[in-house]
């Protein structure tokens, strides 16, 4: 690729934000387009945490002792639809055999330099965009009921350990010493003192998306509906208000609606939707949090933001467009009442879908069979936290620049042909 040329980014969340500003930096032309704005989809409703500890995905090989529970349907942390999981069947097996710990291995030294290479960017970007005072540097608690769910963590501090992922674990007095507000029902906690949130994620990516715009760069609020190579082998946009672009790469950063462009070439990659809900409440009588925490029996989330304390679900394996069904966040709500004294519902609830992918690693790279057709999707759990690595990698393999990380891991081919 030369620099000069054009690209087109689809889609405006964390992931594409970053990959229209890093490709700009780089000395490349960008369009970048979405069909509402930047950061008003999953980048928005999410719980606003950057983790170092979310290299553990749900497929670990803790797996296997907890998938009885999780097959009941009953846990907060995962609940599924069971006609969906029987559409899903190769997507479920390719899932459950990447917990081994040869896979579980690869998958999490993949994450960990994904992680690590997006904070320092993340600084970065955060205080050219003017929202540095968004962001939290003091880590995020792992709450626990009991010393024997504690003891359980075992698995998990092991390898954040083994990852050099700095925590402190915490009896009462030193959890009430962090966070006077939380309710007395916790017997431990563990401190993730590698790990920055923010405020206001949606706020955050917009503000990226102004810089970008600052920087000359294109942003078009249009629903990009097909994608085609013409004669020239450039790429053409055509959009839902009958208008049409070309550029001479596309970059698709469509998050769960990546499919929705890609199937039509032949291109579709194996997404799951772990949807997750969000509630915003008051906080009663001037309590709040100093950081997020997670309640690990309850499966949720409790982030401090601007406008309040947001309440975020677990895992709901489901249609990406099926209707709502309020029970694991209602689940949620009694648990997190447990826990801290929360006000009454502020606004109404939000929903979202992780799309993820069999090894839970996303992908980023060319599309097999499509040359100039990128992609950066399937970022799960953690795509706040690793837009800018994401941007960094692909721009780096889109210009044949070397790769700040091993890209091997992240490669289209594991899953399209
Ligand atoms: C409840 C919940 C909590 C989470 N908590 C965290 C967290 O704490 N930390 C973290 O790192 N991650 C978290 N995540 C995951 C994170 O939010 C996602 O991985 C991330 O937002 C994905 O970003 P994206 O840019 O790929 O997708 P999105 O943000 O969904 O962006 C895709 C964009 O594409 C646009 N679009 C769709 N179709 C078209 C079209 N045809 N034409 C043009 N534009 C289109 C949409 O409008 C949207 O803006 C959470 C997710 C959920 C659901």
């Amino acid at each position: 690729m030369q620099r000069g040329e054009t690209v087109a980014v689809v889609g405006a969340g964390m992931v594409g934000v970053c990959c229209a500003l890093e490709l700009q930096r780089r000395g490349l032309k960008i369009q970048l387009f979405d069909r509402k704005g930047p950061g008003q989809e999953t980048s928005y409703g999410n719980a606003g945490v950057f983790a170092r500890s979310s290299l553990i995905p749900l497929n670990n090989p803790g797996l296997w002792a907890t998938l009885p529970r999780l097959l009941s349907n009953r846990s907060p942390q995962l609940r599924y639809d069971p006609l969906y999981m029987l559409r899903q069947t190769k997507w479920g097996i390719g899932f459950v055999s990447r917990a081994r710990p040869a896979a579980f291995n690869r998958t999490a030294t993949a994450l960990d330099a994904l992680i690590r290479l997006s904070m320092p960017a993340h600084r970065r970007l955060m205080q050219e965009a003017g929202v540095a005072h968004r962001l939290r540097d003091n880590g995020w608690i792992f709450l626990y009921r009991s010393a024997q769910a504690f003891a359980n963590s075992r698995f998990a501090r092991d390898v954040y350990d083994r990852f050099e992922i700095a925590t402190q674990e915490l009896d009462p007095a030193a959890l009430r010493d962090l966070e006077p507000h939380l309710l007395p029902v916790f017997e431990r906690g563990l401190w993730i003192k590698d790990t920055c949130s923010v405020d206001d994620p949606g706020r955050v990516v917009e503000a990226y998306a102004a810089l970008f715009q600052a920087r000359d760069g294109d942003l078009v609020q249009r629903e990009i509906t097909s994608l085609q190579r013409n004669s020239q082998g450039h790429w053409q946009l055509r959009g839902r208000d009958g208008r049409s672009t070309t550029a001479n790469k596309v970059v698709v950063a469509l998050g769960p609606w990546a499919n929705d462009l890609l199937e039509p070439l032949g291109v579709a990659a194996p997404l799951a939707f772990e949807r997750g809900y969000h509630q915003n409440f008051a906080a009663e009588s001037g309590a709040t949090l100093a950081r997020p925490v997670y309640d690990t029996a309850a499966g949720y989330v409790l982030a401090p933001m601007e406008g309040g304390l947001r309440l975020s679900t677990g895992v709901e394996l489901t249609e990406r467009d099926a209707p709502a069904n309020r029970t694991q966040l209602e689940l949620a709500e009694a648990a997190a009442r447990q826990a801290f004294p929360l006000g009454a519902r502020a606004g109404s609830e939000w929903l979202g879908a992780r799309p993820t992918l069999p090894d839970c690693r996303p992908l980023i790279g060319e599309a097999p069979r499509h040359p100039g057709l990128w992609l950066a999707i399937g970022h799960q759990h953690i795509g706040l936290s690793t837009g800018p690595g994401t941007a960094q990698v692909l721009a780096s393999l889109m210009l044949g620049e070397e790769c700040p990380i091993d890209a091997r891991p992240f490669r289209a081919e594991r899953f399209i042909v």
